[in-house]
């Protein structure tokens, strides 16, 4: 963090109108997704969930070190076509068009995650058409029980994926189709999920399930594909996911189910690339109403939705700038609780509620870590028309690429 805050700073002193920048942290984000890769089973594979940060520079990070991409939409598709013309991609998502589905078999889409019937149906005929066999996973939604009531896309009614009722219509279905190969079963059930026992008692379900799935219906089960859902605690940074102890036990989940021969895929987004990126702004006013301070930043939840989408109070650090340029005093609050919001005109527009900080001028930096992820990406950019933050990758030590 060191060095951003240095870069931050040489930003500072080099422009005279306030800060506002997205800053990612490139040398950090290749080493972290290096680390967090090699510590996965054999038989286990890494994605990346693009839609958590689909920009060029973070799609070319983490390349060399994942075994593909997981996309959403044939955009999503382009995009990772745009980084590698052969890199494996795996295609979920809601409500595929027809183009969507006839352009990701043209893109040679490595697996086709299948969200309903209706959808199994118009990819076979597609296929068919285009004289193509292709692979697919079907998505389930399990109906549980489940080892905790904090799922989020299955377990309960969602728009995701197949009814685990209709698991035999889906997989009879999708084995009746000369168009289509039934490789396995999609499970991509919870969101942020900072506890790895739990995360295990999880991936056990989807083991046992799709194991008898292939017994029963009688076809070899290539792949399971466990989702993302890997967890980032926003409330503390230090206490994160245990991923060795997740990958520790992981290993032994699959001995014991003797799963070494299925090829096991994770697609994570948020785990990967959160911690790289910074959203740097700039004090521009401090004020009281109703005896409650508030600090208004350069900027707001139309360049950084996340906390307001997840109800958070989003960590951050303050970076001090000394440079004044008013003939008037500086206004200062210290040792006091503070809410920090942004330049929309929407009391929604708040970063952090009633957060404690040591001293806040006009003229300092809020630096809020770990924006890496469903940031820029998930925010309505033009709400207000303001300006839009500079994007910045801090390639190497020092070097900035603007
Ligand atoms: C969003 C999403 C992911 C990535 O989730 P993270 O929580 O960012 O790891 C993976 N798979 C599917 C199907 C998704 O929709």
């Amino acid at each position: 963090m060191e060095k951003v805050i240095k870069a931050i700073k040489r930003l500072k002193e080099e422009k005279n109108e306030p800060l506002c920048s997205y800053l990612y942290d490139l040398v950090h984000l290749r080493k972290h997704v290096e680390q967090v890769t090699g510590m996965l089973p054999e038989n286990c594979r890494m994605y990346y969930a693009m839609k958590a940060n689909s920009e060029k520079e973070i799609l070319e990070t983490v390349y060399p070190f994942i075994e593909g991409f997981e996309v959403a939409s044939i955009g999503e598709v382009k995009k990772a076509r745009a980084v590698s013309p052969t890199v494996p991609v795996i295609f979920g998502g809601p409500g595929k068009t027809d183009d969507e589905l006839a352009g990701g078999i043209l893109e040679n889409v490595q697996l086709f995650h299948v969200e309903s019937m209706q959808e199994l149906k118009r990819l076979a005929i597609i296929a068919e058409q285009l004289d193509k066999k292709v692979s697919v996973l079907l998505r389930m939604n399990l109906r549980g029980p489940f080892p905790s009531a904090t799922l989020h896309m299955a377990g309960r009614p969602t728009q995701f994926g197949i009814d685990e009722a209709q698991a035999e219509e889906a997989i009879q279905l999708a084995l009746s189709c000369p168009s289509l190969q039934l490789e396995g079963f999609h499970f991509h059930s919870i969101s942020n999920n900072l506890n790895h026992k739990r995360h295990i008692e999880l991936i056990n379900i989807y083991f046992e399930k799709a194991k008898d799935w292939s017994q029963k219906y009688d076809f070899p089960l290539a792949y399971i594909n466990v989702g993302g859902g890997i967890g980032v605690n926003f409330s503390d940074l230090h206490q994160s996911f245990h991923w060795d102890g997740f990958t520790d036990e992981l290993q032994r989940l699959i001995v014991q189910e003797n799963m070494q021969d299925v090829t096991i895929i994770f697609e994570c987004g948020r785990f990967l690339t959160s911690s790289c990126g910074y959203y740097a702004v700039e004090i521009i006013d401090i004020k009281e109403t109703h005896s409650k301070a508030f600090a208004v930043i350069r900027g707001g939840t139309q360049h950084f939705r996340l906390p307001v989408s997840w109800q958070h109070n989003h960590p951050f650090t303050i970076i001090p700038i000394e440079k004044w340029r008013y003939p008037f005093e500086r206004k200062a609050v210290g040792s006091q609780e503070i809410t920090i919001v942004g330049q929309l005109c929407t009391p929604k527009d708040v970063f952090a509620k009633d957060v404690m900080i040591e001293e806040l001028r006009i003229g300092d930096i809020i630096m809020f870590l770990y924006t890496g992820a469903y940031s820029w990406s998930i925010s309505h950019h033009d709400f207000l028309s303001h300006p839009h933050p500079q994007q910045l990758f801090l390639q190497e030590e020092s070097v900035l690429k603007v």
